[in-house]
């Protein structure tokens, strides 16, 4: 975009406004969504002096809340199904909720018109003095993995934050007010479609965890959901951290995406893995964790950073995910000594294997967040024997190659929610002898069936795990939500069990 002259000059914390402002200054800008990307993004461009249109699809109460919030600004807005794009509109700037398909963009393409995500225009609000970001992507361990990587940056005594996809506008951290002045890096969450429009993202180092189909709906096809994770490794500076566990089979793997990135001359591939690592990748040693990637000499050396146990939970993935947080942080020049201390101080937020309580020898955990296939296979292989409560919207998953490669841990099914006969196929196909108990109602009251169904099959030493494989949505709320009711069922029997009302 040509950019008039006598931009209005926006002075704010450590962000570019200038250069920016020089480039939308008196621009028809359309950002489309509201929500917590699409707010920040459309008073960012409004300070910028861009004459901003928001467009959001959804009207209910609380957009409409937030388009008066945008109005009193002056900020023009329009709610409700109209999908085409506004006259002479010079960019448009879009948040997630948006598809690649919508009219909209094929609209903006036809007429030159580029579209910036919401990531794209955080990224160009980057002054000299912005902190440099370490990001992650990955299909499943996102949040746990940048909540992990804040807390060694803390514990090396940087100020930080874990902003991006996590529910942080990454504007607004790039805009550094308070609470975001003075931050030394930040540790950025990246999803597929914030991905998928931020062509000029240039990350200091960044890591995708795994790959396994996920949003293909949005993206198109796999291709298209691996190609927008790749794009994390475009420009980076000092390390490019894959998977090293990857099945030799996966079409893309995590190296593959490195290989293919354009990467700052000198940044490394650092891969990471469950197993004994090779030179130029962090891995596990006897229970130890170990780095042999930045250490002076990784043909012979291997620094110890922490042990299994210093990581919750100590299961196999969120291994994974420490690891790969350790390599960010070690590429940022972090010591040992902090990724340590780091890990021990953090802690998963709630739904993400959650113990929530033993009763009568039988431990019960709370994976509510575990929405798809990949995450819920992550989840059924730290444990054994286990009870498992599965079920919810599908989401058009398969359910097969989860049921075969998890059969053999099973004590029992539990199945909940509209797809339950989905996950009741598969079981029926590759874990015949397993016992399957069918929860049919769906009103609220069903997850206490489902847990005392559980309580029924399980016996001493085994697990009770919700780990639905599904969304939520078709009985509850939200995960969280679902996760309550689970925790609730379990603390009412183990009420009980003691004897109370
Ligand atoms: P995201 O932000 O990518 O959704 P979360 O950290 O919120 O990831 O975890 C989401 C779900 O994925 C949880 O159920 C968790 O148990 C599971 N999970 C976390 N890390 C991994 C991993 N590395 N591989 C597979 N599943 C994982």
């Amino acid at each position: 975009m040509t950019s008039p002259s006598g931009a209005r000059v926006t002075s704010t914390g450590t962000a570019d406004t200038t250069a920016l402002s020089r480039e939308l200054s008196g621009r028809h800008v359309v950002v489309a969504g509201l929500g917590v990307s699409g707010m920040p993004a459309a008073k960012a461009a409004h300070r910028l002096g861009a004459r901003v249109t928001a467009v959001n699809g959804g009207d209910g109460e609380g957009p409409r809340r937030q388009a008066a919030e945008l109005e009193a600004l002056g900020i023009g807005v329009r709610l409700g199904d109209d999908r085409t794009l506004p006259e002479a509109t010079d960019l448009v700037v879009t948040t997630p909720g948006f598809k690649p398909t919508s009219p909209l963009f094929e609209a903006a393409a036809e007429a030159g018109v580029p579209v910036w995500g919401d990531v794209e225009l955080a990224w160009r609000l980057r002054g000299p003095d912005s902190p440099p970001w370490l990001a992650v992507t990955g299909t499943n361990g996102k949040t746990t993995t940048v909540q992990m990587l804040a807390a060694v940056l803390r514990a090396a005594g940087l100020r930080t934050a874990a902003v991006g996809n996590i529910g942080v506008s990454l504007i607004d951290a790039v805009l550094g007010e308070e609470p975001y002045d003075g931050l030394d890096v930040l540790a950025v969450e990246l999803s597929s479609y914030q991905l998928h429009w931020a062509p000029s993202l240039r990350p200091h180092s960044a890591a995708v965890l795994n790959l396994a189909p996920d949003h293909l709906d949005w993206h198109g096809s796999m291709e298209a959901y691996a190609a927008a994770k790749g794009r994390i490794y475009e420009g980076n500076q000092v390390a490019c951290v894959y998977n090293a566990d990857d099945p030799a089979d996966a079409k893309p793997r995590t190296e593959d995406l490195v290989r293919e990135a354009d990467v700052a001359e000198g940044a490394r591939a650092i891969g990471f893995t469950l197993g004994a690592p090779a030179p130029s990748q962090l891995g596990v040693v006897d229970g130890v964790l170990v780095d042999r990637a930045f250490v002076p000499d990784r043909q012979q050396q291997a620094q110890e950073l922490a042990e299994i146990g210093d990581v919750d939970p100590p299961a196999p993935h969120n291994i994974a995910n420490a690891l790969a947080a350790a390599a960010l942080a070690r590429a940022f020049g972090v010591p040992p000594s902090a990724v340590r201390d780091g890990l021990r101080a953090f802690s998963p937020d709630a739904h993400r294997i959650t113990h929530v309580a033993d009763v009568d020898g039988v431990a019960y955990v709370d994976d509510s967040k575990a929405t798809n296939t990949h995450a819920t296979e992550a989840s059924l292989a730290a444990y054994e024997p286990i009870v498992w409560i599965a079920g919810g919207l599908a989401k058009g998953a398969t359910f097969d190659d989860l049921v075969a490669r998890s059969a053999s841990r099973l004590r029992g099914v539990v199945l909940i929610g509209a797809d339950r006969e989905l996950i009741g196929q598969a079981l029926s196909r590759h874990a015949p002898d397993v016992p399957v108990t069918d929860v049919a109602r769906t009103d609220t009251g069903a997850m206490a069936s489902a847990v005392r169904e559980a309580r029924a099959l399980a016996r001493q030493g085994d697990t009770v795990l919700l780990a639905p494989a599904c969304a939520s949505m078709d009985m509850f709320v939200n995960y969280n939500a679902r996760g309550d009711a689970f925790a609730e069922a379990v603390r009412a029997l183990a009420a009980e069990g003691r004897g109370e009302q």
